[in-house]
């Protein structure tokens, strides 16, 4: 016998709402013991819809206001990456955005602004000021607003070797002692860089292609960075490692609230 659809319509519901239910007091008593930081990662931001609709790489200044609405109208406070080592208000969340582009000034500075949130831009240092970058008097206004702050991308290390390798990796042809004195030497430059523009040096830093390896994790440590992050499309949580922590891809389709619900729901059942 076919079940009447109305009864259907009616178990389905509560179904769902006794499994939310129980899921939401786990992951209450999950919090307690490790609490979760998502990351979030932009590239580029633009008032132009059909922009964002085309190219991956850009979002639209409308679609960033309504992920900081989200943020904001469910209790999370924005902290810079560098400070994920401190302690984290109740429920934390890092916006990212890599490579140092000129429009997260245009279009993300005011809007953060508006909205009392804070950001980190990951800027290629050896590229400030070039095709769409910004420049380096214009990274360090937006580090001292406040609002944004300025960490490392690498100095120079954001392309493809020869041999297709991300130049963040070992070269197959390169000895280890030839890699890491590249990799020390591009640390080294970006610290220069920072010196001299910015008056600090970077504690924060985003893998390009989210190319690491245990031997440019290790450098990277020694060289007194503290937070790191992958492109691992994940949430981690207080409790891990703050080297290699992984970030989430926001992109124009991406809906913030769905993402940040399967992301939790996977660290649930994990
Ligand atoms: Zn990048």
């Amino acid at each position: 016998m076919k079940r009447p659809k109305k009864i259907q319509l009616i178990i389905l519901p509560l179904v769902i709402l006794l499994l939310s239910g129980s899921l939401f007091s786990r992951n209450l008593i999950m919090n307690e013991k490790s609490q979760e930081i998502p990351v979030l990662t932009y590239h580029c931001l633009t008032d132009d819809p059909a922009i964002a609709k085309s190219d991956p790489l850009y979002v639209s200044s409308k679609k960033f206001a309504e992920d900081l609405d989200y943020l904001k109208k469910n209790g999370y406070t924005t902290i810079f990456a560098k400070d994920m080592d401190q302690p984290l208000p109740p429920k934390p969340v890092v916006i990212t955005f890599d490579d140092g582009y000129k429009n997260n000034d245009t279009y993300g500075y005011p809007l953060l602004k508006q909205y009392g949130m804070k950001a980190t831009i990951f800027i290629i240092a050896s590229a400030m000021g070039s095709d769409r970058k910004l420049t380096w008097p214009e990274a360090r206004a937006l580090a001292d607003s406040g609002v944004i702050d300025i960490q490392s991308h690498t100095y120079n290390l954001h392309h493809r070797l020869e041999d297709g390798t991300a130049s963040m990796e070992q070269g197959s042809k390169e000895t280890e002692t030839a890699y890491r004195s590249r990799v020390n030497e591009d640390i080294n430059q970006t610290n220069e860089r920072f010196d001299q523009y910015m008056g600090y040096r970077p504690k924060a830093f985003a893998y390009p292609y989210g190319a690491y390896n245990v031997l440019n994790d290790q450098i990277l440590k020694a060289a007194d960075y503290t937070v790191t992050f992958t492109s691992e499309n994940k949430i981690g949580k207080k409790n891990d490692s703050l080297y290699l922590f992984p970030r989430v891809e926001i992109y124009e389709h991406t809906s913030l609230g769905y993402l940040l619900m399967k992301y939790t729901l996977i660290n649930l059942f994990s």
